[in-house]
């Protein structure tokens, strides 16, 4: 059985299952509680958040743990929008793109349904967002811009270093906010322009259930959650402190893995693409070269569905997606390439490759066999399902 879906979620590495259990076992205190040992889980929550700042490059106190992505991600929107709902006499508006990770976009969609005014930017054949649209979506009233860093389906880099530094300086009171969660140990990451990130522990080896909001100082934001003052007063709630050392050092053997990662990456991505893309029939949809991550390679057989080659794929141990796993439910049509390429038969013939630096020549070998084979068999039967 191979697994090709690490975008979906990663095994913890070695050393994050050692430090995981370790803090069970040792550090079981609340780390509120005002005696020793809860003093002592406090003393290492905080190193630990001086250490991802230090990763991050930003200060301590802007570190914030949450529960993960989905969370940092609610509490980015609803926060901010929130607050600015409450300050201001008008309605706010918000800016993501139309192509963003579920709890982006339909947190969008229901802060749309409350009054508040949203814009969803459009994507180019390649499904990156033009730095112009956004500056052209720029009113007034427009207090938040959030998009993702590395689409989770497609791959595509947005230009959210442009988009940041735009924004800096043409619309310095819009706050900016960045869905890391695909990007962090695949490309470099600089935070100087933007004002909010979000990142999930078990995308990068680290246990599911723990994510950072990282917050800057200057940001106007308020809790979606009442109840405590944990995390600044931001997120109320025990911290999850064996999940904090996890993040922690999931984060520190990501970076120390990176360039080896992204050299390996890349080659299967090559070799990949290059043999995929020599059946006519086969349509690739992440963007080409340096506007792809690495990790990810997502086509289309528009013969078949999504469905039928997931399910012919798994009967020969090969284990990935069609789309997200919080959209794939029930989703036939993925809305990411729905909006990239405007065609039902593409989108809802899509699958996601997701690759690991621990895969093998061998492994992708065996995908690509299977890929290649499923495709010649769907071709000769000629069992063409209809949408
Ligand atoms: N954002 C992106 C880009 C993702 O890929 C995911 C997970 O699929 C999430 C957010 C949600 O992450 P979590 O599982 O930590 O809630």
């Amino acid at each position: 059985n191979l697994y090709f879906d690490y975008c979906s979620s990663t095994p913890l590495f070695p050393s994050v299952q050692e430090v995981i259990l370790d803090t069970y076992q040792r550090v079981y205190a609340n780390s509120s509680s005002m005696h020793l040992p809860g003093k002592e889980a406090n003393t290492l929550v905080n190193e630990c958040r001086e250490r991802i700042a230090k990763i991050l490059g930003v200060k301590q106190r802007e570190v914030i743990f949450t529960s993960g992505a989905t969370e940092s991600n609610n509490l980015a929107l609803f926060g901010v929008a929130n607050v600015a709902k409450n300050k201001l006499s008008h309605p706010i508006h918000i800016i993501t793109s139309s192509v963003e990770h579920s709890s982006i976009f339909e947190s969008a969609v229901h802060l749309s349904s409350e009054g508040v005014e949203v814009t969803f930017l459009p994507v180019n054949k390649s499904g990156i967002v033009e730095v112009t649209d956004v500056q052209r979506a720029i009113k007034k009233n427009t207090v938040l811009v959030s998009i993702i860093h590395v689409n989770n389906e497609t791959g595509a880099i947005q230009p959210v270093e442009e988009i940041g530094s735009m924004l800096k300086s043409e619309a310095p009171g819009v706050y900016f906010h960045v869905d890391g969660v695909q990007a962090f140990g695949k490309l470099d990451v600089n935070l100087a322009n933007m004002d909010l990130y979000t990142l999930s522990g078990h995308k990068i080896g680290g246990p599911k259930g723990i994510g950072i909001l990282m917050v800057k100082d200057h940001v106007d934001i308020a809790p979606i959650q009442y109840g405590g003052k944990q995390e600044s007063g931001l997120r109320p709630g025990t911290v999850n402190v064996p999940g904090v050392t996890a993040i922690t050092e999931a984060m520190i053997v990501t970076i120390s893995k990176q360039p080896s990662s992204i050299a390996k990456l890349k080659n299967f991505q090559n070799e990949l693409r290059h043999h995929l893309s020599d059946n006519s029939d086969i349509i690739i949809n992440s963007p080409s070269g340096a506007l792809c991550a690495p990790h990810i390679l997502n086509l289309s057989y528009p013969k078949s569905t999504s469905a039928l080659m997931l399910n012919f794929l798994g009967k020969n141990g090969i284990h990935l997606s069609s789309q997200s796993a919080c959209s794939s439910k029930g989703n036939k049509i993925s809305r990411v390439i729905m909006e990239m390429c405007q065609n039902k038969q593409i989108s809802s013939s899509s699958i996601r490759i997701s690759l690991s630096a621990d895969h093998s020549e061998e492994d992708i070998q065996y995908l690509l066999q299977c890929i290649l084979g499923m495709v010649k068999s769907m071709s000769e039967n000629k069992k063409f399902p209809t949408i």
